[in-house]
């Protein structure tokens, strides 16, 4: 019998989960939102409810991965940190307690953008930033093959470094990544510029029909990230990124500032970061986590850690 893999992405809005045959191809996915304010045992619920509704027979299945959002410990899954649109899930100690709601099946659990990045990752493949630029700004660092996890407030929080002006950011400082490139930031900046409420996709296509302060602020959100990952890939040794997440979709306005800026810092190669953007989309997340009881990647080991 093939072995199934499951992953699952615990968003603040929805909850996605795919299933994999071992050797990483997609079999079936399904999602609902997740209902983040309900509280972990509530969003588990709905993860195990969805995997249940691909996977009836539990013993089909080798090992669930999990990303999910916020500071994850990468031994426990316990979210130790969350944003503001989930509420009772730090705490929750994901792989035990999604485990008992699926029979006892492994489950292992990442922080979402982690799982973006080991979705996006080619094959052999050992040192890659990934970057996903949606409601926040998100980062994750794969460096010599493996992932890095850091300490408390985990790493490659990329959106969160740097003083590129004086915006106040989500975290309470003064002029982060986030404050400039993230969807909510480029609404902002355009309503201060313009005195006009627009979400940041009306933005986007603003700018695409030439509005000069909605470009304004999409070139300064594409200078900035550009900025901060050619800081991040040189101190890393980093030379390739990928980019994800619903701000990049416009990346027509965004490309020409970010190569610009990556090409302005170039590392000690000569040659700039190379940027790709996802392949997998609203999925990667969840086809990452899907790998993450496979051994394709190397964690840290549960049992001895
Ligand atoms: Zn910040």
């Amino acid at each position: 019998m093939t072995e199934l893999r499951a992953g699952v992405d615990i968003g603040g809005t929805k909850t996605l989960v795919v299933v994999c045959d071992e050797d990483g191809r997609e079999l079936g996915s399904a999602s609902a939102p997740s209902e983040a304010h309900r509280g972990g045992a509530a969003i588990l619920d709905r993860a195990a409810e969805l995997v249940s509704s691909l996977v009836p027979d539990h013993a089909a299945l080798a090992g669930v991965g999990v990303g999910a959002a916020g500071v994850v410990d990468p031994v426990t899954g316990t979210v130790l940190v969350t944003g503001d649109s989930f509420s009772g899930w730090a705490g929750t100690p994901v792989n035990a307690e999604l485990s008992v709601r699926l029979g006892g099946v492994p489950v292992r659990t990442v922080n979402d953008v982690d799982g973006f990045l080991l979705g996006e990752l080619l094959p052999g493949e050992r040192n890659v930033l990934g970057v996903a630029v949606g409601t926040g700004v998100g980062g994750a660092l794969f460096v010599d093959g493996r992932l890095l996890y850091g300490g408390a407030t985990g790493a490659g929080e990329i959106g969160h470094i740097g003083r590129y002006g004086e915006e106040r950011c989500t975290c309470g400082q003064i002029g982060h990544l986030e404050a400039y490139a993230a969807g909510r930031a480029l609404a902002r900046r355009y309503a201060e510029a313009t005195g006009r409420t627009l979400t940041a996709e009306a933005v986007a296509a603003e700018a695409l029909a030439g509005d000069q302060a909605a470009q304004a602020v999409f070139t300064e959100a594409g200078r900035f990230l550009g900025e901060a990952v050619a800081d991040a890939a040189g101190l890393l040794g980093i030379a390739t990124c990928v980019l994800g997440g619903s701000v990049v979709k416009s990346w027509a306005l965004l490309e020409k500032p970010v190569r610009e800026a990556l090409e302005e810092r170039p590392l000690l190669s000569g040659k700039p970061v190379s940027v790709r953007l996802s392949r997998h989309g609203a999925k990667s997340v969840a086809l990452g986590a899907a790998g993450l009881t496979a051994g394709i990647h190397r964690l840290p080991d549960v049992s001895n850690p």
